[in-house]
């Protein structure tokens, strides 16, 4: 939940929804005759996508799949294949950097849930075993997919909310809407220009402050901006912060400089499966990462106040807060 809208003028009323889906707040701006009736529509495909991929519904693709996990393999629909396909493509490209078979190690931290703790050594090297995306098996003929070994699951925490706004989106234009604000928790879409015709600015969110507090915003139009960082969901222990983006290395939340990386880009899939990943594969692999993929611009924040932005944002992004140091790439 680390970038907003800041500003938003025009005389045109939108059509605002504020709610709670996929285990966030989901806030929908839609301008436009008709407005009233795609933002419904979209607020029933983001339901209907979580209904499919979340983790925390028994009835859900994933958990089936989960469940067969070492014995059989799921038919899927269409949407969750090609999540799921879209997601082992990105943890073959990254080397194991982004790992959607991560779950097993997701739910022993427990982070964001009354069940978090900093598990032993021993039962992070023991689930880590189960942790392998080489281990999925995918069946694009039969739209089937099966995990290896029993105990092997899969998350879509980290790639999912992307493919949800770039779905409403899609409803949004089909519905016959040019101008919208797509906000799944941080996970923004920014849907042609605002009515007046001029760029959304959206703020990025200072990691180092609380909810809100922004140290520069950034001007788009029809660009996804996508946010991963340490003070989304986490918990600290004897003074030490634990948060929920995950080393598939070690099994410990990734601690290597990064606080924060924002990732602008046409396709909100890629902002999110880059966001996360960049996040835990640091600056330097990070960056060589976002610069070979055409289209894909980045914002890292390191711990010492330093802000890296790709040579395509540096008309676009403006560094509000004189504490951080502009480190142009
Ligand atoms: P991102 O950086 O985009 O992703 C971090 C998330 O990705 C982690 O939370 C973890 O799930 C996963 N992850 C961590 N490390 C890695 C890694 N190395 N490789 C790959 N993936 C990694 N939350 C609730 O509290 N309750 C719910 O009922 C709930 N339902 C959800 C349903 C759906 C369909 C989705 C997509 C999410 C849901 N969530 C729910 C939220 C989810 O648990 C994550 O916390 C959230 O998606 C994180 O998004 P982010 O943008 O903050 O972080
Ligand atoms: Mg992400």
């Amino acid at each position: 939940m680390s970038t907003f809208l800041i500003s938003c003028k025009s005389n045109i009323k939108p059509v605002e929804k504020d709610t709670y889906l996929m285990g966030t707040i989901v806030q929908l701006k839609v301008y436009g005759g008709n407005a009233e009736k795609a933002t419904q529509k979209a607020l029933e495909r983001i339901g209907d996508i979580e209904n499919k991929m979340s983790v925390n519904m028994e009835t859900s693709e994933i958990t089936k799949l989960n469940d067969k996990a070492g014995k059989s393999g799921q038919k899927l629909s269409r949407d969750t294949y090609f999540v799921i396909d879209e997601a082992v493509k990105y943890s073959k490209l990254t080397e194991g950097a982004f790992d959607l078979s991560i779950e097993p190690i997701v739910k022993l931290w427990g982070i964001g849930t009354d069940k978090e703790r900093v598990p032993s050594k021993n039962e992070i090297e023991e689930k880590l075993k189960l942790v392998n995306y080489k281990d999925i098996i995918l069946d694009s003929k039969n739209s089937t997919v099966k995990l290896k070994r029993t105990g092997q699951a899969i998350d879509l925490g980290g790639i999912a909310k992307g493919y949800t706004a770039d779905e409403v989106k899609k409803v949004l234009i089909n519905n016959k809407i040019s101008s919208a604000l797509i906000n799944l928790g941080g996970n923004v879409y920014a849907v042609g220009s605002k009515s007046d015709g001029t760029s959304w600015s959206i703020g990025v969110q200072n990691p180092l402050d609380t909810r809100g507090k922004y140290l520069g915003n950034l001007r788009v139009t029809d660009k996804s901006v996508v946010t991963s960082g340490n003070y989304e969901r986490y918990f600290i222990v004897d003074g030490k912060r634990y948060h929920h983006i995950f080393d598939p290395k070690d099994g410990y939340p990734s601690e290597n400089g990064i606080i924060s990386t924002t990732i602008v880009s046409d396709k909100s899939i890629d902002g999110d499966v880059l966001s996360t990943s960049t996040y835990v594969l640091g600056l330097t692999k990070g960056l060589k990462l976002v610069e070979s993929i055409k289209g894909v611009e980045a914002i890292f924040i390191t711990s010492d106040k330093k802000v890296y932005v790709t040579s395509g944002l540096k008309d676009s992004f403006n560094l509000t807060d004189k504490e951080f140091i502009y480190e142009k790439r």
